[in-house]
């Protein structure tokens, strides 16, 4: 008898380098202080879609041409994004996988993101710069879920889950296929949550 795990869901996980990330950490978070800031648009375009907090999904959403700090993000994300595409095995045959949206999301106390995919995207992914004791991880969900028919629940502890949360601590890359769902459950911890999002697709 065999058994074969067939259509793998991967997600991959690293710090974004070596050394220096808190201090490459406190510069991000200046600057996302001082976009918000200085960002009425995105304020406003906040205020009725992601409640609470400050996203620049909606008003800055290049922040990897807008600022230099960001650009030095993307630069050393795109090694992580290689690695990522090569497990993937992706063909992509003399094209590239560019970064085509960068922002930040800043999730006060008790701030949630709802499930959501990244259409138009091939891969995404999340890099964290503050991560408060008790600030919620990510939250992924199993893709064949809208195909399950009479499943019973899984036991606890099982791997197979229809939910999947990846802890995140500040200096970690995330990435994944930009169809995988996921959200942000309601941030526990007593200060802000702070994150740059981006999305790659190939040319
Ligand atoms: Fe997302």
């Amino acid at each position: 008898m065999t058994l074969r795990r067939l259509f793998p869901t991967l997600v991959y996980a690293a710090p974004l380098q070596r050394t220096g990330a808190a201090a490459f950490n406190r510069r991000l978070l200046r600057e996302c202080q001082q976009y918000r800031a200085d960002d009425a648009a995105g304020r406003a375009w906040s205020k009725e879609r992601y409640p609470g907090g400050y996203t620049s999904y909606g008003s800055l959403n290049r922040m990897h041409r807008l600022s230099p700090t960001f650009t030095t993000l993307e630069r050393r994300l795109r090694r992580h994004v290689t690695a990522f595409a090569a497990s993937l095995e992706y063909d992509l045959d003399g094209r590239e996988l560019a970064m085509t949206d960068c922002w930040i999301n800043m999730m006060a106390p008790g701030v949630t993101h709802g499930l959501h995919l990244h259409p138009l995207a091939t891969i995404s992914g999340t890099y964290y710069v503050r991560t408060p004791a008790r600030a919620p991880g990510l939250k992924l969900e199993d893709p064949r879920l809208d195909r399950y028919m009479a499943a019973p629940p899984r036991k606890r502890g099982a791997q197979h889950q229809p939910w999947v949360s990846m802890q995140v601590t500040a200096g970690t890359v995330l990435l994944f296929e930009s169809w995988l769902r996921h959200e942000v459950p309601p941030n526990r911890a007593a200060t802000e949550r702070v994150s740059i999002s981006f999305n790659f697709n190939w040319f």
